[in-house]
């Protein structure tokens, strides 16, 4: 085994995964809806599969099938206020997932430090110490609950003295997640003026991992760190068609940014997956074409999807609250955080072990509550969070998600 692969074994989704298919129940951890794609969408790929473009059935341009890098260099370049070329300024991955392995591998080196935010998606902190960095974390803090209110994901704040203090020489990149998973924190314009002066202050990257950019709630804006004085030059901004059209089994991602980081990029993507799907890259970028017409009239999926899954949300927070949780309220993402420490006293211990309590509850939700809805945690690194809960905004209709069915039919997926 290479030194690489030392502590970066355990996957909670590989763990919980299987879980949620031995027991049958409802996998409400890993992020992916419910409900259908699109029709639209639907059929430009049955289009894409049986129409006279056979050529769709093989290899494309190594970097990014043309029209998809042509429309994202679009429709970024509008969202950013530059011009963007689609050769250079953008590069199609294989999911969001492949996006942020090509950025640790092309920019960490050896003794190099990354910024972390915490509570943060799980794959950051092993992937940035397969580069050889050390990750450096950094929590945001809850402000105590007004009286009686429940608390929102923009209560969670970093501490601008406490982020300052993380910079330092050594400092090679922040990863920046805005909308957040698991809280849901839809990060401020005062927030990430915060983040981005450190980064100029310091000469560091920003990873800005942005899957979660149109799920978006209770109008707030989701604004894009590239956008920000200082900060085009030294920002990657990562998405994934999986989130955007809620087909993440396409598993269609991307960076933007300038083609001084996006030439590591390549370099890295050419050497290890060269290139992705050409009938599913065909499919989102007609879906983006749409998209790109529609943009903010009220029959673009990307104004409709986050309306409907704000309606989810509420009707998720009203049943926690039922059943004595304290929900956080997500302002964005499929995600959603509850306190559980009124449950302490029903979940056993586990003699011998140092499992923490939200790890035991959301075994013992999967192993003893199968009719109720099944709970999924996931581990954060820091012991700020111990009886916080991360569920999925998912259930398409009436939050009756007790039907049992499995999250896939074959465990073999696992
Ligand atoms: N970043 C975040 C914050 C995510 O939640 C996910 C998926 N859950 C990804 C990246 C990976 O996205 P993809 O499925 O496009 O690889
Ligand atoms: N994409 C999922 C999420 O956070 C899990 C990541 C994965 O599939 N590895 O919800």
């Amino acid at each position: 085994q290479a030194r690489r692969l030392e502590g970066v074994d355990k996957n909670i989704w590989v763990e919980f995964v299987k879980l949620a298919a031995t027991y049958s129940t409802v996998n409400l951890g890993q992020g992916f809806p419910d409900f259908p794609p699109p029709d639209f969408l639907k059929e430009a790929f049955t289009r894409a599969l049986s129409g006279e473009k056979h050529m769709l059935h093989q290899y494309t341009r190594a970097f990014g099938h043309p029209p998809l890098v042509k429309i994202l260099a679009q429709l970024f370049g509008k969202l950013l206020g530059r011009e963007l070329d689609p050769m250079t300024n953008v590069m199609v991955t294989v999911g969001a997932y492949q996006a942020l392995f090509c950025c640790f591998q092309a920019f960490v080196d050896e003794g190099d430090e990354v910024i972390i935010i915490e509570p943060f998606f799980d794959c950051y902190e092993p992937m940035v110490k397969m580069a050889g960095g050390t990750p450096v974390f950094i929590p945001l803090r809850p402000k105590a609950p007004k009286d009686g209110k429940l608390m929102s994901s923009a209560d969670w704040q970093l501490d601008p003295a406490e982020l300052a203090s993380k910079f330092s020489e050594r400092t090679k990149a922040i990863v920046l997640n805005s909308p957040n998973n698991p809280l849901g924190k839809v990060f401020s314009r005062e927030e990430l003026e915060l983040i981005a002066d450190l980064c100029v202050k310091h000469d560091a990257l920003c990873i800005s991992d942005e899957v979660y950019e149109w799920l978006v709630y209770d109008g707030k804006e989701h604004v894009r760190i590239a956008s920000l004085r200082g900060m085009w030059d030294r920002t990657v901004s990562i998405g994934s068609a999986g989130k955007t059209f809620s087909v993440t089994g396409w598993k269609v991602g991307w960076t933007v940014g300038p083609n001084r980081l996006l030439q590591h990029l390549r370099t890295m993507h050419q050497n290890s997956v060269y290139h992705c799907a050409t009938a599913a890259q065909e499919v989102v970028a007609q879906g983006f074409q749409r998209e790109f017409e529609r943009y903010g009239k009220p029959d673009s999926y990307f104004v409709q999807l986050p309306k409907e899954m704000q309606q989810k949300r509420d009707q998720l927070v009203q049943s926690l609250v039922a059943v004595g949780m304290k929900p956080i309220i997500p302002e964005g993402t499929y995600f959603l955080v509850a306190d559980i420490s009124e449950f302490k006293s029903d979940v056993p211990d586990v003699p011998n072990s140092d499992e923490p309590y939200d790890s035991r509850f959301a075994k013992w939700m999967v192993k003893n509550k199968v009719n109720a809805s099944a709970l999924f945690h996931r581990i954060y690194h820091g012991v700020f969070v111990p009886s916080l809960l991360a569920v999925l905004i998912r259930a398409s209709s009436g939050g009756n998600t007790t039907s049992g069915q499995r999250p896939h039919p074959d465990p073999v997926l696992v």
